[in-house]
């Protein structure tokens, strides 16, 4: 979370700083700032409250120049979100902005006021600036020795980027837990966040590994370790241009991105999916005998990635033969774990960043998993590059908070993973090849599902007064319900919770009455007689019942004004999950436009989640 840009140059950079924030929004947005420094050394800063176009507005204003400068987009941890607590934080000639947390700052913070240091923010982060700033009076040294002389006292997660105004022509990034990205201009060198950010000005990349620090000057980039001894990272060339980021001819980013799935799932599809085989070998040539091992899969995940995570397992079961677990990965880093014989710990993320994910696979490490498997959507992420193997789902950049084609394409490597571990263990060339035949149809169904928008759009507008809502579904739709009701609280703000069907007597239909609207997801497969009880249940409590079904299931004559069934076309039963996901997915969406909510960026959130 939070977005982080730094430049060095000989020319001015507020434009830049800027442009580069507005892409990093998605990271963080309850407040923004920037800091300047021109040629006579003069720090000049700027910070607001709200979105980054208000700190462009105001930058705009004051007609603010530098040749080098730091910015910053905020998602609050410590102190409201408010533009004393904005950052950057500066300590004198120090400028800092940082993302993540500073586990013991308290501690610093008393030793600091003990100095005579006093603090304008309720932030964690201001002890840094004060720290290196002592530091440096301390030793007489280098911002570059303040900065490793201060890293052994500082306990927590910092991607962080400093300066010293008085030596306008370095910037310093450091990587402790959160990503850090350095883009190579021509005589002018940038870091954020996020290649995003970077991606108009900088032609080749160096991504920080954990525990790197750079020096960045305008003509030379030099990467030390914790300890001050020099290492080598690669530059890579990165083939992403800002017109595959942009909206379109689409409202929001969500919207786009819904309609992007035929798209993404056949571009994550490609190369590995032909008429006869799922072709995994870009896990390497002896993947077939290392995946033979496999006898349990354990799944580690947060929010819509443990949905996904949610339906594999259902898959992994029952076609594969393989015990399946999944667990929410800031539970499972946080418990005595007993790991089970030859188990695969797959990690899901889709920024591959993803905090509490990273730390469970690297606790994973210490354990006797046979291997790590990262399924991610971003390649050169730290999920991915500390996993042994990995899957990447080819979504393209995927800005709206709320996920959508990042969920499907997950659920699509994970059933090509499925049937790939199921050849190994025994299932028949048949069953192998009706699923094959299902996956490729996967686009082409979903294209279809989606001429049902407009469908969709109507019923949205009976949330427009409701604050609850049920969803229900049963086997592996029963992450899917999870998953459309973490949609709807995302973007709609209304609370909507996920129930497998047949718990709904056990306490949630006490809820019901004919204010309750209830979502009830009844693909037509061999369990929809038993939903079809459960919706008996909801109707004769007067719930208000929206049926997500096949246009060939016959409901008791809908002749009540309670009861709307919304008829999709005919998918193929594995593939059902991924498919009924798509209606959700556009409920969400309307609901939460006629509620006029932030639908990119909805309140309190973030997308990489990258803080604890
Ligand atoms: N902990 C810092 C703060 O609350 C940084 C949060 C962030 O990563 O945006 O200001």
């Amino acid at each position: 979370m939070c977005g982080i840009i730094g430049a060095v140059s000989q020319r001015n950079i507020t434009k830049i700083l800027l442009n580069g924030l507005l892409h990093l929004e998605y990271r963080g947005y309850d407040s923004a700032g920037l800091a300047v420094v021109d040629e006579h050394s003069h720090i000049n800063r700027i910070r607001c409250l709200g979105k980054v176009q208000k700190l462009v507005d105001a930058a705009n204003r004051e007609n603010l120049i530098g040749v080098v400068g730091l910015a910053h987009t905020r998602w609050a941890t410590h102190g409201i979100p408010s533009e004393i607590n904005a950052h950057p934080h500066i300590s004198e000639y120090i400028i800092v902005v940082h993302n993540g947390v500073i586990e013991n700052h308290d501690q610093i913070r008393k030793k600091l006021i003990s100095y005579g240091y006093s603090f304008s923010s309720e932030t964690d982060t201001e002890v840094i600036a004060h720290l290196l700033n002592m530091k440096q009076k301390q030793y007489g040294g280098s911002l570059l020795q303040a900065v490793l002389k201060s890293i052994p006292e500082i306990s927590g997660s910092f991607g962080m980027v400093v300066m010293d105004s008085r030596k306008s022509s370095t910037i310093i990034a450091v990587r402790i837990g959160n990503p850090l990205v350095i883009g190579c201009g021509m005589g002018e060198n940038f870091v954020a966040s996020d290649q995003l950010a970077l991606l108009s000005i900088a032609n080749s990349f160096i991504h920080l590994e954990e525990g790197d620090i750079a020096e960045i000057s305008c003509n030379k980039i030099a990467i030390f370790n914790v300890m001050g001894d020099i290492v080598n990272r690669n530059k890579v060339k990165l083939n992403i241009h800002h017109d595959h980021i942009s909206k379109g001819i689409y409202k929001h980013y969500m919207q786009k991105e819904i309609y992007e799935q035929p798209i993404a799932i056949k571009n994550t599809l490609l190369g590995r999916c032909t008429n006869k085989e799922i072709d995994l070998s870009e896990l390497g040539i002896n993947i077939g005998m290392f995946l033979k091992k496999v006898k349990h899969i354990q799944i580690i995940a947060c929010g819509t990635s443990y949905n996904s995570g949610m339906v594999s397992r259902y898959w992994f079961e029952s076609l594969a033969n393989i015990p399946c677990d999944v667990e929410i990965a800031s539970e499972f880093r946080y418990r005595k774990l007993q790991v089970r014989k030859d188990s695969l710990l797959i990690a899901l993320s889709q920024s591959g960043e993803t905090a509490d994910t990273l730390a469970a696979l690297r606790l994973s490490k210490k354990l006797n998993y046979i291997g790590s498997l990262a399924i991610c959507n971003v390649l050169y992420s730290s999920i991915v590059r500390e996993s042994d193997l990995y899957l990447i789902t080819k979504s393209g950049i995927e800005i709206g908070v709320a996920s959508t084609k990042t969920f499907s394409t997950q659920l699509t490597v994970l059933l090509m993973l499925v049937i790939k571990l199921g050849s190994l263990n025994g299932m028949h060339i048949e069953v192998q090849r009706k699923i094959i035949k299902a996956i490729q149809m996967l686009p082409y169904r979903i294209e279809q599902v989606l001429t049902k928008d407009k469908i969709i759009e109507k019923i949205a507008s009976d949330f427009f007064d409701k604050n609850h809502a049920l969803f229900l579904g049963r086997g592996d739709h029963y992450p899917i319900a999870m998953e459309g009701a973490l949609k709807l609280k995302e973007i709609s703000y209304i609370h909507a919770e996920a129930y497998a069907a047949g718990e709904l007597k056990h306490g949630p239909l006490a809820l019901v009455d004919n204010n309750m609207p209830v979502i009830v997801i009844a693909p037509n497969n061999q369990l929809l007689k038993k939903l079809k009880c459960n919706i008996e249940e909801v109707r004769t409590r007067g719930g208000l019942l929206y049926i997500f079904t096949d246009q060939n299931v016959e409901f008791r004559k809908n002749d009540d004004y309670n009861m709307k069934i919304i008829q999709l076309p005919y998918v193929e039963d594995v593939i059902a999950p991924i498919f009924y996901t798509i209606p959700l997915q556009l409920l969400s969406y309307y609901v939460a436009l006629i509620k006029s909510r932030d639908i990119d960026q909805p309140r309190n959130l973030a997308k990489s989640v990258t803080v604890e």
